[in-house]
Formats: C-alpha cells, structure tokens, sequence
C-alpha cells in the first residue's frame, strides 16, 4: 500500500471562476490561477503523484505550458490516473479538506465527491471531502485565498 499528500492555494480575484471539485460555484471571486484553479483536485493530483513516487502536478502540468491555460482540473485528475495505471497503480482510498470563508461549500461537497469517483472510478464512499472555514483567521480566512489538502491511498491495480 502506498500513501501521498498533497496541498495547493490559489490567491483569489475578482472576476474569476470559483471551481472546487469541479462543481463551479456562485461567487464574485474566484480562484487565480493559468488552469481552471482547482485547488481541491490540485491537491488531490499531487497526493497521487505522492504516493506513486511521480513527483508532483508541476513537472507533469506545467503552468508554463500553455496547453494548460484554463485546464479543466478533471481532465487532469483523469490524466493523473491513467499515469498511475502506467505504473501499475491505482487509487482506493481518498480524503480531503477545502479551505474557503465565503461561500459556504458545504452544499457541494456531495457533487464534487461524485466527480471525483467518477473520474478515478471509484465508488463515492471511497473518496471524502470535507469543508471548513479558517475562522477568520491568516489568508484563507481573510477571504483573499482557497487551500485544500489531500492524502491519496493507492494500491497495485
Ligand atoms: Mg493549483
């Protein structure tokens, strides 16, 4: 068995898509970011390349590349996996955390679990995410950025 984390945060601006687990969310700010700036799967691409000792979603989705300007995160997430499948892996088990003060994503997270399962093939109750505020508290909770962490499980397919 192989276990990753993985991280992201993306600043927030104005005039931007706010897209979290590939649901698009209503709100006058969104995520800054040359792809559709999913931190959620973001994070969730780097926990698998974690676990998989593939490094991390930089050296297989440059930011620089403008192949993947406004990249629909999905697509990566699927990418990831057949990479994974590549080396003879596969994703069981995930679990993940979504920082934002405004909206609530509460409402969502049932969506984007969905999404998620469906693009790594997995039942829902394999994958979970969960959604809090910062309280106020440092950027996030300031309302001037969105961060998610992620730990991925992965088995041999
Ligand atoms: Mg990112």
């Amino acid at each position: 068995m192989r276990v990753g984390i993985g991280g992201d945060v993306h600043r927030l601006a104005e005039g931007r898509r706010l897209v979290v687990g590939g649901v698009e969310i209503d709100s006058p700010r969104g995520a800054a970011a040359h792809s559709d700036g999913d931190v959620l799967l973001h994070a969730i691409i780097d926990a698998m390349f974690g676990a998989a000792g593939l490094g991390d979603i930089g050296d297989h989705f440059p930011d620089t590349d403008p192949q993947y300007k406004d990249a629909d995160s999905r697509e990566l997430l699927r990418r990831a996996s057949a990479l994974l499948a590549e080396k003879g892996l596969r994703v069981v088990q995930l679990d993940a955390t979504v920082r934002l003060e405004r909206p609530k994503l509460g409402p969502h997270k049932s969506t984007m679990r969905e999404h998620i399962a469906a693009d790594l093939g997995l039942p829902a109750e394999s994958v979970n995410v969960k959604a809090k505020t910062a309280e106020g508290l440092g950027s996030v909770g300031r309302g001037e950025a969105i961060a998610a962490e992620a730990v991925a499980t992965l088995s041999d397919l």
